[in-house]
């Protein structure tokens, strides 16, 4: 989002204006107003005053050399005037009957008095009020508490206020073809209605998190030119009881005002879960589900308002909510190939100072598998990198940098690392790269280093990329596995002993064999039967099983042949090739680095 938020200031400096204020109305307010309620008059008139006895007190201000008397007790007025010797004054007094001790003349001034009192008061109950609506704009609550409680606070981006294009949007081909109807749409629904068609009231943004669903989704209003709102679903639930669902029907209100328009619910998995009629379920959560889809229901097809909506797991989405008439297209938005990393790598080099010679594929094939978000990091962290050096512009080595920076944290300059530590890293890296090239016969890595990284990370691997290919063999599966292994079997081969180091590996090398077995039917026993079913597509991966007790353990014991098969094969690998393991490993350790040209030029040597 590129709202810009003014900074928050501190409660320290809100009670300081406060203070000000008070002292200078005190000091200076005060005394100017008292000054100023007091008419000067000459002392004749004051003693022709006294005389006819229209003065009802006085006070003799000796020290400032004034006089100040008060008029007759109905008016109230206070005058003064300067003092002049005059021996008289005590005995005219005395016999107009005026008394000259008690009251201090100047304290009686009601109004000065009673503002006195009042202005501080007034200014801590605005600052108050000030503030909650502050809070209460922080938190959701709409405009002022007591009367808008139920609005729903859907940004409205009117038209270029955001000024996203799909040609800011790179890679997602598929998905920008997809959507350019609805921007056809949206610029003429006429041509629709003529003919009968009618749009999907709903679409969904299906893909894993920083693929630039929302971006694709102001990038439609933007192409549009039409007004964007935009909520996230768990907005809609997070603040009162019972205010869920009537966000939902305002936010429809003002959409259907000013339609035609773009609405985005961002995470609508918030809302939108499966009611799975369980005891103790979420019942705000699903009076806001139904208002959405009655809602949804209500208004008819062509009344030009789009619901574009954005989640990353799309099969824990209610049936009501995907069926037709509601979000019936999905528009699948994956994580880029490498060609749309390129892209969105360019896109955002656009925005920083960056030298001419940066080659984008090349840092495109280092960072695999990064999303849009991450790869927008690694241009910014270059960015960053240069200024931190001095520079004028980023290079190729600060995004190259920046990519292990992104992926896997800074340098830790001072890591206490013994040194017994650092020779089993390079041997347990080494040993994933060996195995890796010996199966193969390629270069397996780009890069590894072995300084240790603030995500805890001892060493750093960079796969080479596979390139596109999306069909794996059995072979193929069985060698990863192999490679996954290859680390903890350099330690067994080179030390004799293990260390915790291998634990992530030992989760995907079964990762792995578990899917083949239960998932892909490469498998002897089990044939072409599902035994495990994918429940998380786009985050992690999770599964759950599917088979009897019976099955599990025979799944479990297959399991662990499996990776021991290819754990063995690793380790006859590196027994057979000790020499170049030693070789490689010591490079890694004295340089800390070693490039994929390097070590296949030792390998082949
Ligand atoms: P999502 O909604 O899918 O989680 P966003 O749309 O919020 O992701 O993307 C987050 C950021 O990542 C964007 O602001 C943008 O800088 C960057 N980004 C993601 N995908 C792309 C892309 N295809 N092209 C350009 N920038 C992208
Ligand atoms: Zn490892």
């Amino acid at each position: 989002m590129n709202e810009v938020k003014s900074p928050k200031k501190p409660l320290v400096y809100y009670y300081t204006i406060v203070l000000i204020l008070l002292l200078v109305f005190n000091f200076v307010a005060m005394p100017w107003i008292s000054e100023h309620q007091i008419k000067e008059v000459d002392y004749n008139t004051f003693i022709d005053m006294v005389d006819k006895g229209e003065v009802s007190a006085v006070e003799i201000q000796e020290q400032n050399n004034r006089i100040l008397f008060k008029g007759d007790e109905k008016s109230g007025k206070i005058y003064k005037t300067a003092m002049v010797s005059d021996d008289d004054l005590v005995s005219r007094l005395l016999k107009a009957g005026v008394s000259t001790t008690g009251e201090e003349i100047e304290q009686t001034s009601a109004l000065v008095s009673i503002l006195g009192w009042l202005l501080p008061i007034i200014i801590f109950v605005a600052l108050g009020q000030y503030m909650s609506r502050k809070m209460m704009d922080k938190m959701g609550g709409g405009n002022s508490m007591m009367f808008n409680m139920g609005r729903s606070n859907a940004r409205i981006y009117v038209k270029s206020a955001e000024g996203i294009k799909f040609s800011d949007v790179a890679g997602e081909d598929e998905a920008k073809e997809n959507l350019s109807e609805i921007v056809d749409y949206l610029h003429d629904p006429g041509k629709y209605k003529e003919i009968g068609a009618s749009m999907p009231k709903g679409i969904l943004l299906v893909g894993p998190p920083g693929t630039g669903k929302t971006m694709l989704a102001k990038a439609v209003a933007g192409e549009a030119d039409v007004p964007f709102f935009s909520m996230s679903g768990s907005e809609f639930v997070e603040m009162f009881v019972g205010m869920g669902a009537s966000k939902v029907r305002d936010l429809f209100k003002q959409a259907k005002e000013k339609a035609p328009c773009i609405v985005f619910i961002d995470e609508i998995d918030a809302i939108g879960k499966k009611r799975d009629g369980q005891l103790g379920g979420n019942d705000e959560r699903e009076q806001t589900l139904n208002q959405l889809l009655t809602e949804m229901d209500g208004f008819e097809s062509n009344n030009g308002v789009i619901i574009l909506a954005a989640t990353n797991r799309p099969e824990s989405l209610d049936p009501a909510l995907t069926r037709p008439g509601r979000f019936d297209r999905r528009v699948p938005v994956e994580l880029p190939d490498l060609k749309g990393r390129e892209e969105i790598l360019k896109v955002h080099a656009r925005k920083i100072k960056i030298s001419e010679d940066v080659d984008f594929g090349k840092i495109a094939r280092m960072a695999s598998g990064a999303s849009g978000a991450e790869l927008a990091n690694i241009v910014n962290e270059a960015a960053l990198r240069a200024v931190r050096d001095g520079r004028r512009f980023a290079t190729q080595a600060d995004l190259e940098e920046s990519i292990e920076v992104v992926i896997a944290g800074y340098e830790k300059k001072n890591a206490i690392m013994t040194d017994h530590e650092k020779h089993i890293v390079a041997y347990h890296e080494i040993g994933h790269a060996l195995v890796a090239a010996k199966q193969t016969n390629s270069a397996p890595v780009q890069k590894i280093t072995i300084v240790p990284r603030t995500s805890g990370a001892l060493g750093y691997t960079m796969q080479v990329e596979e390139g596109n290919h999306y069909l794996m063999s059995k072979e193929e599966i069985e060698n990863k596995i192999a490679t996954f292994t290859g680390g903890r079997a350099a330690e067994e081969v080179a030390f004799g002993s293990v260390t915790t180091g291998a634990s992530n590996d030992i989760e995907q090398a079964t990762k792995l064999a578990r899917a083949m077995i239960t998932r892909y039917g490469m498998s002897e026993d089990f044939d072409m039967v599902a035994m495990e079913t994918v429940t998380n597509q786009y985050l992690g991966g999770d599964t759950s099983l599917a088979c009897s007790a019976e099955t599990q353990a025979q799944i479990d014991r297959q399991v662990i042949a499996l990776v021991k098969k290819q754990h063995d094969k690793a380790v006859k690998i590196l027994t057979d090739n000790r020499k170049k393991l030693d070789e490689l490993a010591k490079f890694l350790y004295e340089k800390e680095t070693i490039t994929g040209e390097e070590f296949m030029k030792i390998l082949n040597k």
